[in-house]
């Protein structure tokens, strides 16, 4: 089997044979009269876009506009309502209910384990190893791979603990299940790191598959953009799975907006200043009494553990501050997203009365 075969061979096969829904807009393109889609000829709304309209699936600016983003090609993304839609889509195309299992690295991102739920998939856990900065455990990943582990989910840089995983260790765990598993890195946070994107080692590990979002560096997290970037035969089959217009024309103009020269400036402007505002507030966080660790991050939040985390948390909610309480996940924490200057002066401020 050549590369491409192995991957597609893990999509359910009922998946693969599906004869996707073809909407009105897939079908013809162009034309004068549109009378193809059942839409009203009026609309309520002024000026553009035009929302009697149904969008186009798979916007084709967009498209061009996150690929040069991540510097990857048009053909090897597909966008969606959030990276969320996308940990959904890979769940139901390649785990097949109450028989194949996915495998995360606890604490991690809840999304993985509802969409699972969802899918009815088995749960395989392997913890990331607190003693060493909750760094991954290749080895131990790979043993604890079963046959019907499908997908593994690995979020780097992780929520909620903020570090980045190992590039030669999650490249190992690729390398390794090739055939037998395909491996997703989250990389939501990505920009708030040095670290590159794993998106350029697709093309030599097909079952590598990456997501990314407009939700963190680009503010557009009300807008709902999210990208999955893999193989193309993997995209194409996710494009049989996705619901017919999953962007909404007014969410288009708002990512196309985001992407032009300007935005992306104002993107990265607002990356630095967060950067700056995380290392201000890391400092001053270790000062403080009741905080015993910050953990350090590549994320635009800090996890951090305290002596008594309801307390503190019960403190933050009497002056108006929401934090996230993390202690199911690690004992005593506290995830606390970076905001302006002035809201992390808050965070210091409750946390110095605590
Ligand atoms: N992945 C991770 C690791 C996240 O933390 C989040 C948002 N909390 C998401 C994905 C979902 O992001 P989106 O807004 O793109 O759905």
């Amino acid at each position: 089997m050549t590369p491409v075969e192995q991957v597609l061979a893990l999509v359910r096969p009922e998946i693969l044979a599906l004869a996707p829904y073809s909407s009105a807009r897939k079908e013809s393109k162009g034309g004068r009269v549109w009378l193809d889609a059942n839409e009203n000829p009026a609309t309520p709304s002024a000026g553009k876009p035009l929302l009697n309209r149904y969008p186009e699936p798979q916007p084709s600016d967009l498209i061009a506009r996150l690929a040069g983003l991540y510097d990857v090609d048009p053909a090897q993304c597909i966008v969606t309502r959030g990276s969320d839609e996308g940990i959904d889509l890979l769940l139901r195309t390649f785990c097949r209910a109450g028989q194949d299992a996915i495998l995360i690295t606890p604490p991690t991102y809840g999304m993985y384990v509802v969409a699972a739920g969802i899918q009815n998939a088995r749960v395989v856990s392997v913890p990331l190893v607190r003693s060493t900065n909750f760094a991954l455990d290749a080895d131990a990943v790979l043993k604890a791979v079963t046959p019907d582990v499908k997908i593994v989910f690995l979020c780097s840089p992780n929520n909620p603990t903020g570090n980045r995983l190992d590039r030669t260790a999650v490249l190992k765990i690729v390398r390794t299940l090739a055939g037998r598993a395909v491996v997703v890195v989250d990389e939501a946070y990505v920009d708030f790191s040095d670290q590159p994107s794993l998106a350029g080692d697709i093309p030599a590990n097909r079952n590598l598959i990456i997501l990314r979002t407009l939700s963190k560096a680009f503010g557009l997290a009300g807008a709902r953009v999210g990208t999955t970037i893999a193989e193309p035969a993997v995209i194409a089959v996710l494009q049989k799975v996705i619901a017919p217009y999953p962007i909404p024309s007014p969410v288009l103009v708002a990512a196309l907006a985001a992407l032009t020269p300007e935005g992306l400036a104002a993107a990265k402007q607002s990356v630095a200043t967060l950067v700056a505002e995380r290392t201000r507030l890391t400092a001053a966080l270790v000062k403080l009494p009741p905080v015993k660790q910050v953990w350090p991050s590549d994320t635009n939040y800090l996890l951090i553990e305290v002596s008594d985390a309801a307390k503190a948390m019960a403190a933050a909610r009497d002056t108006g501050v929401i934090w996230r309480d993390r202690s199911k996940d690690v004992p005593n924490t506290i995830r606390i997203t970076v905001g302006t200057a002035a809201e992390n002066n808050e965070t210091l401020e409750v946390l110095s009365r605590v």
